[in-house]
């Protein structure tokens, strides 16, 4: 069937639109180009900095904050192209750019930290869409990144968390309007409610998948749900750092 596909539309890269033979959504020249978080970068919300930091140091972004997730990383950092890619995957549909987003969002698994959480096998949950959306997008693109984080690094990945307040679009609003609006926008799902799964309470912890960490607020509002839930550790793992 791909193949067929591919005689009708012959692969191209989605971003300069030279042809592609490998099925990848990006050419190589493309890919590199995109800018990585690289260290320095904060250990907490993966913010990345110029320079040399030396010890340990105070992040603007997070200094004053304590988030109910362990830490955040987001493999790729801030730049228009990316962020093309992954509005065009929410707000296009073009749902074929998971794919190659998800295996950019790998990119952050080389981190010692993610290797340690590899290791011990945490559940990946991804934050997920107030139903309401999820019907007008037909897909969450948050599930969409952690199913190929899944299935790449072998990983278990399950729908725990349903989203119960619809919260208006967030870009407009101050930190603190943000943190008020999602408070309590996150639930476990029903069925989980009922009888939490084993593997929600035996897991040493979770990895929270989503598109873009901006402030933090979404994943650290999920986060919290999970905590009350029983889960004991939870780590973020982002698409792009916004
Ligand atoms: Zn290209
Ligand atoms: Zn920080």
């Amino acid at each position: 069937m791909k193949r067929a596909l591919d005689g009708l539309y012959p692969p191209i890269c989605e971003l300069c639109g030279c042809g592609l033979k490998d099925g990848k959504v990006l050419c190589e020249a493309c890919e590199e180009k995109l800018p990585r978080i690289a260290s320095p970068f904060c250990e907490t919300c993966g913010e990345s900095f110029f320079g040399q930091v030396d010890g340990p140091f105070d992040c603007p972004n997070c200094k004053d904050i304590s988030f109910q997730f362990e830490f955040a990383l987001a493999a790729m950092d801030r730049c228009k192209e990316t962020l093309e890619l992954i509005h065009r995957l929410k707000y296009g549909k073009e749902i074929h750019l998971a794919d190659g987003l998800g295996k950019l969002a790998c990119g952050v698994l080389s981190d010692r930290r993610f290797q340690i959480l590899l290791r011990e096998k945490w559940l990946l949950v991804p934050v997920p869409l107030h139903p309401s959306r999820l019907r007008k997008r037909h897909f969450n693109q948050a599930e969409e990144i952690a199913k190929v984080v899944a299935k790449q690094c072998q990983l278990p990945m399950m729908n725990v968390l349903k989203r119960v307040r619809k919260t208006s679009t967030q870009t407009r609003l101050s930190r603190k309007q943000r943190l008020e609006n999602l408070k309590k926008a996150f639930e476990l799902r029903n069925t989980w409610k009922m009888k939490p799964p084993a593997t929600l309470t035996t897991v040493r912890g979770v990895i929270l998948v989503d598109d873009v960490f901006t402030t933090g607020s979404t994943v650290d509002a999920c986060a919290k749900a999970l905590r009350k839930a029983g889960v004991k550790r939870v780590a973020v793992l982002t698409v792009l750092r916004g």
